[in-house]
């Protein structure tokens, strides 16, 4: 009986201290991360609605590239989600499953490029190199270090191959000169795309149409949904969309 007494009596806290003193400010350990990327991407530029043209678009980048050029494919449907974020944990596995095999460079890259928004995996093919600067001992770019090449999607009206310069770079520093390091990169990329004599001239949008909510034809090759119920060729594969 002594014993339960004692323990009813232990719920209640104790009365606070008559004087406790009130403490303004707790002081504290500050911590924080900076970190910056930055993408450039040129306007598009109408190619040759041929494969062939496709397939050349590796060398275009090479006599840029201080690394060899890694052709990285759009997602297939079932990774549409995949995003390097790592605060949502299945876009993020989705990622990491759908680009294990990447190298340093490539997952750099696309990591850059992705969270700017400047590239669209879903659609886009990616050719991707270390443009300028250095990697740490595991192969990783530096924040100063450059990375791009070129990108490619089909355009779902015309057919066309539609080509992108982009560049990206950034992390947990900055230097002054990589802006202007990275916008001489991303036309130089334009220059070599023309230089090979098969662009047939400005896109009109460098970009995609918007995707809202996606609704429109189903590409029968490889299970893409175009954005707009209008479009004829299939912006991730290039095939001919069938309409019934
Ligand atoms: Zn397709």
């Amino acid at each position: 009986m002594s014993f339960l007494r004692r323990n009813r009596k232990a719920e209640t806290p104790p009365p606070p201290p008559p004087s406790s003193p009130v403490q303004e400010d707790v002081s504290a350990q500050q911590y924080a991360l900076k970190l910056n990327y930055i993408a450039k991407s040129s306007d598009g530029l109408r190619m040759q609605p041929d494969p062939a043209v496709r397939g050349m678009l590796p060398g275009v980048v090479e006599p840029l590239a201080m690394t060899s050029v890694e052709t990285i494919e759009p997602l297939p449907l079932e990774y549409s989600d995949a995003a390097p974020t790592m605060e949502r944990f299945n876009e993020m596995q989705q990622w990491v499953l759908a680009r294990g095999e990447l190298g340093p460079i490539g997952r750099h890259g696309l990591y850059v490029l992705e969270s700017t928004d400047a590239l669209d995996m879903t659609v886009d093919t990616f050719f991707c190199a270390l443009l300028h600067g250095e990697t740490d001992t595991s192969g990783y770019p530096d924040y100063a270090a450059i990375v791009g090449g070129l990108a490619s999607h089909w355009d779902e009206l015309s057919g066309e191959l539609i080509v992108r310069a982009v560049v990206g770079w950034g992390g947990k520093g900055q230097r002054g000169d990589t802006d202007r390091i990275g916008q001489k990169m991303l036309s130089s990329l334009y220059q070599q795309v023309i230089a090979t004599g098969y662009s047939l001239g400005a896109a009109e949008s460098a970009r995609l149409p918007a995707i809202e909510g996606r609704g429109g034809v189903i590409c029968q090759h490889c299970g893409f949904e175009a954005a707009t119920a209008g479009a004829f060729y299939c912006p991730k594969c290039g095939m001919r969309m069938s309409r019934s």
